[in-house]
């Protein structure tokens, strides 16, 4: 069945017209400068992807999913949502609203300020992230945010005008959908890289099972770092994939834009999370998802499922790769080939093959997807 959004309700944080042109209007009201990152977030508060949130956290809220992964009702939830600006935070006390700013710089949201409490980047960075070294990207990130945070509702004035917005869908339009084209039971694919076969195995695998009707494909395109793939990238690379190479009444793809939180197990537990509220029952977990260098176990985020029941089936799969004996995809629980027979299919074999100008080779990437990475002006530079 398809699952009832988290916490039972589907925030709708969205403005009428006529509100959001008063408030625009209004020359009192004063306006914040947010991180990139949470533009994303008070966009996707608004259209329900964060339900039951109807705001950024106030301090109980915080600290609860800081040391037990629930919010403070005990609902499980392991990624804070927290609002800091950057300027603008000052002279604001509870009571008061101001407007957001895009990253574009023009207003987009409200937040209802009922909250005001100081923000402490470091003991953030050690809960969420497990660490402060600097040079994992989020806890760089923390450094553009600013020392106070603001807890209240937002409103959304307008959707973010974004590259991708064309891939955008609200869960409220992917649940619509899933109801007409009849799928009683959907899987997320989370992605933040273009298709390569290792991902399409695991699709395909997962296509296969008795117990899924169709698989939401719904890479996260938010904020990106220097040398990630350009959002319009993974798109177009995933669109002229999907229409290729799948039937057309089993797959949807969508953009995520939000920023990757690279915190391991409970990036995943909150990526599920969200993924229910967009109408999904199953989400597909692969080896290190939300990882990056070697902050976390990379079978750690198949294990948070078996302590935290979030409404969403998990699907864990192995590593998987190429075997040149088995001539197949495989994984360790099929191929008992050595690793030298193994062809690496990973994202850093694709860029140094990308950079050296050399093939790349079916048993890596479907020639659509290659001549899309291949047209150049791929990587944020
Ligand atoms: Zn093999």
């Amino acid at each position: 069945m398809i699952p009832e959004p988290y916490g039972g309700r589907l925030v709708n944080g969205l403005l009428g017209e006529r509100e959001a042109g008063r408030l625009l209007d209004d020359r009192s009201v004063p306006s914040l400068d947010l991180p990139p990152e949470q533009v994303y977030d008070a966009e996707k508060i608004a259209t329900g992807a964060y339900s039951p949130l109807e705001g950024f956290m106030g301090p109980q809220d915080l600290e609860s999913v800081m040391e037990a992964d629930r919010l403070s009702s005990g609902l499980p939830w392991t990624v804070p949502i927290v609002l800091t600006p950057r300027a603008g935070a000052d002279g604001l006390s509870p009571g008061d609203r101001a407007l957001l700013k895009g990253t574009d710089g023009r207003p987009f949201a409200v937040v209802d300020v009922e909250e005001k409490y100081p923000f402490d980047r470091s003991r953030f960075a050690q809960k969420v992230f497990g660490t402060t070294d600097p040079a994992h990207p989020n806890v760089a990130d923390l450094q553009g945010w600013g020392g106070s945070a603001i807890g209240g509702r937002v409103g959304l004035l307008r959707r973010l005008e974004l590259p991708t917005s064309r891939f955008e869908l609200t869960p409220a339009e992917t649940r619509e959908y899933f109801a007409r084209m009849g799928w009683k039971s959907v899987a997320a694919y989370q992605a933040r890289n273009p298709p390569h076969t290792a991902h399409e195995y695991i699709q395909r695998l997962t296509l296969e099972r008795e117990d899924v009707d169709a698989i939401l494909v719904q890479p996260i395109v938010g904020k990106l770092k220097k040398g990630d793939y350009r959002p319009e990238i993974i798109m177009k690379a995933y669109e002229t994939f999907v229409a290729n190479y799948y039937p057309r009444d089993r797959v949807l793809l969508a953009a995520l834009s939000i920023a990757m939180r690279y915190a391991g197990p409970k990036a995943v537990l909150f990526y599920a999370i969200v993924r229910r509220n967009y109408g999904c029952s199953h989400y597909i977990v692969g080896r290190d998802q939300a990882g990056v260098g070697g902050y976390y176990d990379p079978y750690a985020a198949h294990r948070i499922f078996d302590r935290y029941d979030v409404g969403v089936v998990p699907l864990r799969y192995m590593e998987t790769f190429f075997c040149r004996v088995c001539g197949w995809m495989a994984s360790s629980k099929v191929c008992p080939h050595p690793k030298e027979q193994h062809i690496d299919t990973s994202q850093t074999g694709i860029r140094k093959r990308l950079a050296e100008g050399k093939p790349l080779p079916t048993e890596i990437l479907r020639p659509e997807v290659a001549e899309v990475l291949r047209g150049g002006d791929v990587f944020v530079t």
